[in-house]
């Protein structure tokens, strides 16, 4: 058993390291993928003459672009290439004030920092997020003899129109001074470029940002080559499958732990948020469920109430009643974070311009932080005192700490996922895999005790049914013995009663004679007297012989005997007795054998009479009595080579129900007729001889036809390698 759960072990070792491998070689792979097709920041910082050259840059060796800096930011006006253009001509001075050399930031800021200078020194600066709308313009210097590029803008929030080479090329919603008439759109999007002769590309992009701290162009544009923007689309598409690959472990590997929480619907509430969540991040960017800034609040309150999910889940970790301390903060940090979460969610609805406010972001962060410092702290005390749910636990809140914080962290711009919440992801997917086989393993170990335990039991179980049958059986025999003795004392005590009695009628009857007896009555009535003590005796001897031998001391003293010598010798005795009458009796032995067993003699002796003295007392007048003695034929017979004593008759028989019987105490059969005197003993005395012997024996008989009985003895040790006899007729 312990080699079998040793390769067992063995099994689960390597399964948990092909995982661990296979998640390695994954995670690797598909990392060293997304490098090589990261929009890597190819920085072209410097411009000529406003425009940010790019004349060596060659897009289908070189890596794409990252439009980051250079950018001209025009606040507060919608401007076509025309009206910028007119602007500068008019005066040589800029009509509109515009801020040079912005850089675009992830995560919606366009950076006004150390980089910008404002072209007109008579604006006050401002902030960005207080420029509702605003115009971005950016020139770059292509090779003449490049034919076109791909420029890729991921996100830009909420409408906006794309010109280039003074053409608008794309409208997303409306674009409108007014917050009433603007309409928002997520714009995501690819647009090709096709250089002037000069090489020259003019990408100007209005842009109404209403509300919104992360309004304008959210995510710095990049130009490659179609291709190397399609490659950058499919790790994408790679990502996005990493994704779902991730949340189906996880969802999997919940189903499976979730069989150890007390509180399952905690954990199903927190994997369905969970699932809700990613389900909308990855479908927002090309669907919007809702119109402009309901998406933002849908998304928000997802986030909250996930969070919330975890919580809860966590909660349901420790059972209640088990911990005085938990117990105690139990009630609460419900009411704190069901009034927190219900707090957030309505202050957001009601108050939506909240949500675009910076301090927002850090509110939502706070509720986070205060909801996973609880959970962390629930965990430590686990761990702390369940061994075995230590890596489940850490592992989970490893996870929840990383997923909340890495969607808030990446809101909405989660397709465009940086490599380190990839990398978070990848950390994910491989404990997440790691603890469903660790859970896996210790289920499948449970399940192995408790079927050895129901072995056990079962085992345990059948012993005891045993012993109780063996008890059963012991106490019926013991009332069969019981059963037995009583009728035997009953039959002792009438089988002595009947001579008893005929004697006293005999010695009343010699007493009370009137007359004196005549010299014959008094024969006769002595040799009956005589008949019946001489019965009596028998009687006595026999229930003397059963007894002693039934006690566990009786020990046969065992030598070579030899059957032909011993059942010849009775033979001749019973043949002289014979003469004179018409009884018949004759008796075969091989000549050359002398069938030689290993017995006592006086009690084989006994054995013999009894059965030639029953055939004589058995049969008629005429009675004809054969004794054949031989080896037995059946190999199988006592291990081959037995000896046989075969008494046969042509007696009254016995009635075939009876057969079984005869070896019984006391059992006469129904035809034995009341003449034949005889106890019913001799046959049991006869059977635990043979017993004592090993040997077997057994009748065969038709009533009214005569008898047979086969007695059996294993061979003498010394006689197995003698001659097979001839035969020999008397
Ligand atoms: P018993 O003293 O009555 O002969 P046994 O134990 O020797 O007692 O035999 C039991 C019974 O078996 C007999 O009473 C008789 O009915 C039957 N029996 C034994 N040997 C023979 C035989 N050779 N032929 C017919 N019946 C026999």
């Amino acid at each position: 058993m312990s080699l079998t759960s040793n390769s067992k072990s063995k099994k689960r070792f390597s399964l948990q390291l092909s995982a661990i491998i296979m998640i390695a070689v994954i995670a690797v792979s598909s990392l060293a993928f997304l490098l090589i097709n990261q929009r890597r920041s190819s920085d072209f910082s410097y411009t000529i003459s406003g425009a940010v050259d790019l004349r060596n840059w060659d897009a289908d060796t070189d890596p794409a672009v990252v439009l980051g800096k250079g950018w001209e930011f025009y606040p507060h006006r919608l401007l076509t290439p025309l009206q910028i253009h007119e602007s500068r001509s008019e005066t040589g001075k800029a009509h509109y004030p515009y801020y040079q050399n912005v850089t675009i930031r992830t995560n919606g800021w366009t950076d006004l920092g150390p980089n910008y200078e404002l072209y007109d020194y008579g604006q006050p600066l401002e902030p960005m997020k207080k420029y509702d709308i605003g115009t971005y313009r950016i020139e770059l210097l292509l090779n003449p003899s490049v034919d076109y590029i791909t420029v890729n803008i991921p996100d830009i929030a909420q409408a906006a129109t794309i010109w280039v080479n003074g053409k608008a090329v794309r409208h997303y919603g409306s674009i409108s001074v007014s917050k009433e008439n603007y309409t928002p759109s997520a714009v995501c999007t690819d647009i090709q470029l096709e250089p002037n002769n000069d090489g020259r590309i003019e990408i100007v992009i209005q842009v109404a940002n209403f509300s919104s701290a992360y309004g304008g162009i959210i995510y710095s544009p990049c130009i490659a080559s179609s291709a190397t923007v399609g490659t950058i689309e499919y790790s994408v598409r790679m990502y996005l499958t990493v994704l779902f690959a991730f949340w189906f472990f996880f969802f999997v590997g919940g189903i499976y732990i979730s069989k150890t929480f007390n509180n399952k619907s905690k954990f199903y509430l927190f994997l369905f948020m969970f699932l809700c969540e990613i389900l909308f991040e990855v479908a927002s960017p090309m669907v919007t469920p809702l119109p402009g800034n309901w998406n933002t609040l849908l998304r928000i309150t997802m986030l909250i109430l996930s969070n919330y999910g975890t919580f809860l889940f966590f909660l349901s970790l420790y059972p209640p009643k088990a911990s005085h301390l938990f117990d105690t903060t139990r009630f609460f940090e419900i009411i704190l974070i069901s009034s927190l979460t219900a707090m957030y969610i309505v202050v957001f609805w009601c108050f939506p311009q909240v949500l675009y406010l910076q301090s927002s972001v850090i509110t939502n962060m706070v509720l986070m932080l205060i909801c996973n410092a609880y959970n962390i702290f629930r965990v430590f005390y686990m761990n702390h005192r369940y061994e075995h749910g230590k890596l489940l636990y850490t592992i989970s809140v490893i996870l929840t700490t990383a997923i909340n914080v890495s969607c808030f962290v990446r809101r909405q711009y989660f397709v465009y996922i940086t490599l380190h919440s990839f990398l978070l992801l990848w950390l994910a997917v491989g404990f997440t895999l790691y603890f469903v086989i660790d859970y896996v393993h210790t289920y499948e170990k449970l399940a192995f005790n408790n079927k050895n335990l129901e072995n056990a039991v079962e085992e345990k179980t059948k012993y005891i049914t045993r012993v109780n049958q063996d008890l059963l059986k012991n106490h019926e025999k013991l009332l069969e013995n019981e059963e037995a003795r009583k009728k035997m004392m009953s039959n002792v005590s009438h089988d002595l009663r009947t001579p008893i009695t005929a004697i006293r009628g005999y010695v009343e009857l010699m007493l009370n004679a009137k007359e004196p007896l005549t010299r014959e009555q008094e024969v006769q009535y002595l040799s009956n007297m005589h008949t019946r003590s001489v019965q009596m005796e028998q009687l006595i001897s026999d229930l003397v012989q059963l007894t002693r031998m039934e006690s566990e001391n009786d020990k046969i003293e065992k030598m070579p005997v030899s059957i032909k010598e011993m059942v010849g010798d009775l033979f001749n005795l019973y043949h002289s007795e014979c003469e004179g009458t018409e009884k018949v009796i004759t008796f075969h032995a091989p000549a050359d054998d002398d069938l030689l067993i290993d017995g006592d003699p006086k009690r084989l002796l006994r054995v013999f009479e009894n059965i030639i003295v029953n055939a004589m007392k058995y049969t008629k007048e005429d009675g004809k009595i054969h004794i054949d003695c031989h080896r037995y034929d059946d190999p199988a017979m006592l291990g081959g080579n037995a000896v046989e004593v075969l008494v046969k008759d042509n007696g009254v028989g016995i009635p075939a129900n009876e057969v079984p019987y005869v070896f019984d105490r006391f059992y006469r059969a129904e035809n034995s007729g009341i003449n034949k005197t005889g106890s019913g003993l001799g046959l049991s005395i006869v059977k635990s001889i043979m017993d004592k012997h090993g040997g077997k024996i057994w009748a065969e008989s038709e009533e009214g036809k005569g008898s047979e009985f086969h007695i059996v003895f294993p061979p003498s040790e010394f006689s197995f390698d003698e001659e097979p006899p001839e035969d020999e007729e008397e």
